[in-house]
């Protein structure tokens, strides 16, 4: 059987690939430290857990609406008003499995054959893919330190041009940790507006902000962004969740709402019913996990951080969001290990990881000059991961 040419030419994922590797290692029982992995290394909080018992004992169990729950719509237009000062009817939001299908779904819903999509990299290697699924062209914007790693003002005008349907936001951001400030965001809306261009904000790490740093919605932000932003959460990362696949996503019209809803309707239908259920529950739970949580991870991000900058060659912009630190390592692209020559992002990670520490290369987010380090893992491994590429870097001739 031939696969189609959509399909074909989906780029294998980097980020897979390097994780079975290392997975692959801690199976012959090397000692790997494993900085690779995109999800919060917490248990879903119990009363979220005992919330899908319960609805699976009371029977819910059975398809659902299509765009979810009216107890989960509720919860979410609760939170987004209070949380983000976002007013939405429950008529405006779809639940899907996950916020990679709300992503997907909104993508396909709004974009036509040939329009172009802004994408500041480095991004989460997904929009890419969906972008060219749904039938769109990128237009990847490269953002750098010297802009820490944010799609400027100047940058996102540039990109436009009469074919551009609407730019890509992620913040915090996956891989980089960057939060954009308001007065950033400001900026932005701005030019949307004045080029008529839609925004999709992909919102997931939203309670993982750290230093006093706040989250801010661009959609709160004028009339225009409220009106031509499609807003994408979900409860994977902020209540240790990713396993549920429940995502959400808030459209500025009913019409748009619907239209996702009968695109859905015919590829993933409704998401998982108790899901649906204990997710209400999560989001209307006050903030005890998410606190302990960040807390968690803000130490961690510390140690990393600290740990990392003490290594010569190895540069950062600082992050003070999600759960990833994004390090230039391209100082090192032309040493060799044991004869293996380090060419970029995907040779470090794997001399890297044959040195004990498992990381993403950049590559598989449009930076070949980076790694990136998720802290889901104890401080105790992250101490032992930072020693382990000190001493990998001090063995490269
Ligand atoms: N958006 C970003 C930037 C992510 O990093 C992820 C997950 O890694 C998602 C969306 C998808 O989250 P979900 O588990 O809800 O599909």
């Amino acid at each position: 059987m031939r696969v189609s040419k959509k399909v074909a030419s989906i780029e294998p994922s980097v980020t897979l690939e390097i994780s079975a590797k290392a997975k692959a290692l801690k199976k012959e029982g090397k000692d790997i430290v494993a900085f690779t992995a995109g999800e919060p290394d917490f248990n879903t909080p119990e009363y979220i857990i005992k919330e899908a018992e319960k609805a699976l004992y009371d029977g819910k169990t059975k398809y659902t609406p299509t765009s979810g729950i009216p107890e989960l719509k509720r919860a979410i237009v609760k939170k987004l008003k209070e949380e983000n000062g976002l007013c939405y009817e429950e008529a405006n939001i779809v639940v899907s499995s996950g916020a990679k299908s709300s992503l997907y779904h909104a993508l396909c819903t709004i974009v036509d054959e040939g329009d172009e999509v802004i994408i500041p990299a480095p991004y989460w290697i997904t929009y890419v893919e969906q972008v060219r699924l749904a039938g769109g062209v990128c237009k990847i914007v490269n953002t750098d330190e010297k802009s820490g790693y944010k799609l400027t003002n100047e940058q996102f005008e540039g990109a436009i041009t009469e074919k551009t349907k609407c730019v890509l936001l992620n913040s915090p951001c996956n891989p980089t940790g960057v939060v954009y400030s308001k007065e950033e965001l400001e900026g932005l809306a701005k030019i949307a507006e004045k080029h008529g261009v839609e925004i999709i904000s992909d919102e997931i790490y939203e309670k993982l902000v750290f230093e006093g740093e706040k989250h801010v919605s661009i959609a709160s932000l004028s009339e225009y962004a409220k009106n031509h932003t499609i807003v994408i959460n979900g409860v994977s990362k902020t209540y240790a969740m990713t396993g549920w696949r429940i995502g959400y996503m808030a459209c500025p019209t009913v019409e748009v709402a619907k239209a996702v809803a009968a695109m859905q309707g015919h590829t993933t239908s409704n998401a998982c019913s108790f899901a649906q259920y204990a997710s209400a529950v999560a989001i209307s739970g006050g903030t005890e996990f998410i606190d302990y949580m960040s807390a968690e991870f803000d130490k961690r991000r510390r140690l990393l951080v600290e740990g990392l900058s003490k290594i010569d060659g190895i540069r950062l912009v600082y992050p003070k969001g999600a759960f990833y630190v994004f390090a230039k390592v391209s100082a090192f692209y032309g040493k060799e290990l044991d004869g293996q020559k380090i060419t970029g992002s995907v040779s470090f990670a794997d001399a890297l990881l044959k040195c004990g520490v498992a990381v993403i290369p950049g590559l598989a987010f449009g930076d070949d000059d980076s790694i990136r380090l998720a802290y889901t893992v104890s401080c105790e491994d992250i101490e032992k991961g930072v020693r382990g590429i000190e001493k990998f870097i001090s063995r490269l001739a």
